[in-house]
């Protein structure tokens, strides 16, 4: 499709004149259309069902951790090879804050299969932010003192 070079006005084809801004793209004019690729239909983001599910455990382990985390004022790191490790104090309620930026941006993974809206830059935006705000906040809470004196 041919657009305006000023305006970006979509043109009709071999269009003289632009019906928005009327730049003149006759003979003696210097105003060219110019031609731009058309916009790509718009496709949802689609999450497969694993990958849902896989993120649904995680939502649970989630919630059930940082609720124990309250409940118990410790939070519980699974290790890889098992056993893991209790952080007790400040660094448990940093902890829980991860967790459930942790939960929030896998539930937002999920959401974003459901949502048919062309709004997948704002999906993007807050996994990317809450991505960054849960690494910050589990390597603080890890590191923090388990007391403060
Ligand atoms: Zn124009």
């Amino acid at each position: 499709m041919f657009v305006c070079p000023n305006c970006d006005f979509q043109l009709a084809e071999k269009a003289k004149l632009c019906p928005s801004c009327k730049a003149d793209f006759g003979a003696g004019s210097s105003w060219v259309p110019v031609y731009q690729d058309p916009p790509k239909p718009f496709a949802p983001n689609e999450v497969p069902l694993n990958e849902r599910i896989g993120y649904l455990v995680f939502i649970v382990f989630g919630i059930a951790d940082a609720a124990y985390g309250v409940y118990a004022g410790q939070v519980y790191i699974p290790a890889k090879r098992g056993g893991g490790s209790h952080i007790q104090g400040p660094g448990a309620w940093v902890l829980v804050v991860a967790i459930l930026v942790g939960v929030a941006n896998l539930v937002a993974h999920i959401l974003d299969h459901y949502d048919r809206r062309d709004n997948e830059r704002v999906y993007e935006l807050f996994n990317t932010r809450t991505k960054y705000a849960f690494w910050g906040l589990y390597i603080i809470g890890l590191f923090m003192p388990s007391k403060w004196w």
